[in-house]
């Protein structure tokens, strides 16, 4: 709900996950704010799942105008919220919501359109006719399996800790393209194309046990998760001479960049706010 401001009062947006303290949504949205001369302020909320529908509702009720969802509420927020984009809807997750004068809550995901921006764009990564393997599905994997898919795959399997859930979502994608959903184990080469780590294991120092032979020489590996130096991911992708390893960090700030623009109708230049992370991240 728009609440009527007092001239010069700031918009108020922010963050809900849980944890939320590794997130540097608040200094993009930073950025962005004063590089679109936006009036808005950009605040971390950590809310565990038990309190996260009752919390959240009333944040919006005290005046704030947007949230980004991160882990582990994103399927929770589609839930909460009372309108879906069509993007959010087929990923049944949501990772922005708006509320608007009418009260409307809505939901999006900009999850997917982060990272094949990030892959395409900022890596020069061509999808079209690549073997894709997706560790994890999560809220993160939800949001980006169909706009992948899009991209007329050759083949994406999602592997998962817990089978059964990408199982359920290779079959809920099933009509967009050749996909398949299995455990770690199950997984053999030859190696794959690329492969996106969309766990959240590197949060813990962890990354799922997989056979050596999904990655060779000209493998791709690109971990959702991001932070100073390697995660387990990446090293282990290097030590397997992998073409290359990239961290979640483009895909961190064109997702948000698309979420500014849903919120403020204005898409911020990215460039400057990846250099000035990729400056920070050398050294925190
Ligand atoms: P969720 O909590 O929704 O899902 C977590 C996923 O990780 C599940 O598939 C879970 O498996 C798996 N998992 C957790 N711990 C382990 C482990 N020790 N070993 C193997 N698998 C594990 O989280 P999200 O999907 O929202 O986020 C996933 C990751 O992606 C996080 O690191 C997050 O920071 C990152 N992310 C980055 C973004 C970016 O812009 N760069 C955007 C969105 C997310 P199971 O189903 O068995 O529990």
């Amino acid at each position: 709900m728009n609440l009527p401001h007092e001239a010069g009062t700031p918009d108020q947006y922010g963050v809900v996950g849980h944890p939320v303290a590794h997130s540097w949504s608040p200094f993009i949205h930073g950025m962005f704010a004063k590089a679109t001369a936006q009036n808005l302020v950009y605040r971390m909320f950590d809310i565990p799942p038990d309190d996260f529908r009752r919390e959240t509702l009333r944040l919006f009720a005290s005046g704030v105008r947007g949230l980004n969802i991160t882990l582990p509420h994103k399927q929770a927020a589609a839930e909460l919220v009372n309108e879906l984009t069509p993007r959010a809807a087929r990923a049944q997750a949501v990772n922005t919501i708006a509320f608007f004068e009418d009260t409307t809550l809505l939901g999006d995901n900009t999850d997917g359109v982060g990272l094949t921006y990030d892959l395409e764009r900022n890596l020069h990564i061509d999808l079209a006719d690549k073997r894709v393997l997706m560790l994890g599905a999560g809220g993160a994997a939800r949001g980006v399996l169909g706009p992948l898919l899009e991209r007329e795959l050759r083949e994406l399997t999602v592997a998962n800790r817990t089978p059964f859930k990408a199982r359920k979502l290779a079959a809920e994608y099933a009509d967009m393209g050749q996909i398949v959903g299995c455990t770690f184990a199950e997984l053999q080469g030859p190696p794959y194309d690329l492969i996106i780590n969309a766990t959240s294991a590197s949060l813990q120092g962890e990354m799922p046990e997989m056979p050596p032979g999904v990655v060779g020489e000209e493998t791709i590996c690109y971990d959702m998760a991001y932070g100073r130096g390697h995660t387990p991911f990446t090293l282990w992708a290097q030590q397997l001479h992998a073409r290359r390893t990239s961290k979640g960090w483009g895909m961190l700030v064109e997702q948000a960049a698309e979420s500014f623009l849903l919120w403020r109708g204005i898409r911020p230049s990215t460039q400057p706010v990846l250099a000035a992370l990729a400056a920070l991240a050398q050294q925190t």
